[in-house]
């Protein structure tokens, strides 16, 4: 065992760190999220039926290339936990690390999209100012680290809070999100990337398409890391 082997395992006994997403003391070079979780997330299968339900939240966009989400969130799972800590508990590390397993299995699965920009959902300022970072940002970032594509996190600005989408209607959800981002900058890539947290109803990412479009974006990826069950 070299010094650093045995400084890191000194500290691990001393501030045990914890998988985020089942809460066992992580040992040697894990972080963040432990080997066994890393294996046994729920991924979503590219052929299953959930691959049908994300695509048909969007059958109306013609726009929309490729759409995937990494993960299927359930109530008290593991990815619920990991999200919480990404949201609620200021673990950057999450995001980043959820980004990247997420372009590394997208690569490796031949999937990866030909697209030239990633671009996270953005939070209202007020909101972000509160949690002190866009998680969006963070898996873009991871996502970007692991597949070279470039992302961006200034592309698009929310200038409306927004209630919550629970209990409304389809016309009610897409009403709701009407007019609440703007473009920043112009963009020169027709393909782009959206990275958002959770996937519900779709209406936010449907909205952000529209804002893009007005930049000069035509086709689009929309990728998660979690699609929420209804
Ligand atoms: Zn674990």
């Amino acid at each position: 065992m070299n010094l650093k082997n045995f400084l890191s395992d000194f500290s691990d006994l001393i501030f045990p760190r914890c998988c985020e997403a089942c809460d066992r003391s992580l040992v040697g070079n894990e972080a963040t999220i432990c080997t066994s979780c890393m294996i046994s997330l729920p991924r979503i299968q590219l052929n299953g039926l959930h691959q049908d339900v994300i695509r048909y939240k969007f059958v109306n966009v013609p726009e929309v290339i490729l759409t995937h989400s990494f993960l299927l969130f359930t109530k008290k799972g593991k990815v619920q936990h990991l999200l919480h800590a990404l949201k609620y508990k200021g673990n950057k590390e999450v995001g980043l690390k959820l980004g990247f397993m997420f372009g590394q299995e997208m690569m490796t699965a031949g999937l990866l999209p030909n697209a030239g920009l990633i671009i996270s959902v953005p939070l209202h300022k007020k909101k972000r100012k509160i949690r002190g970072y866009n998680q969006s940002d963070l898996l873009a970032e991871g996502f970007s680290n692991a597949t070279g594509i470039p992302w961006s996190a200034t592309a698009l600005e929310r200038i409306k809070h927004t209630a919550t989408q629970t209990g409304k209607s389809k016309t009610q959800r897409r009403e709701n999100v009407e007019g609440v981002f703007v473009a920043k900058e112009k963009i020169i890539h027709e393909h782009v990337i959206i990275m958002d947290d959770v996937l519900t109803t779709g209406a936010t990412l449907e909205e952000c398409m529209q804002t893009l479009k007005t930049a000069g974006c035509k086709y689009f990826t929309i990728l998660t890391i979690a699609l929420a069950e209804h």
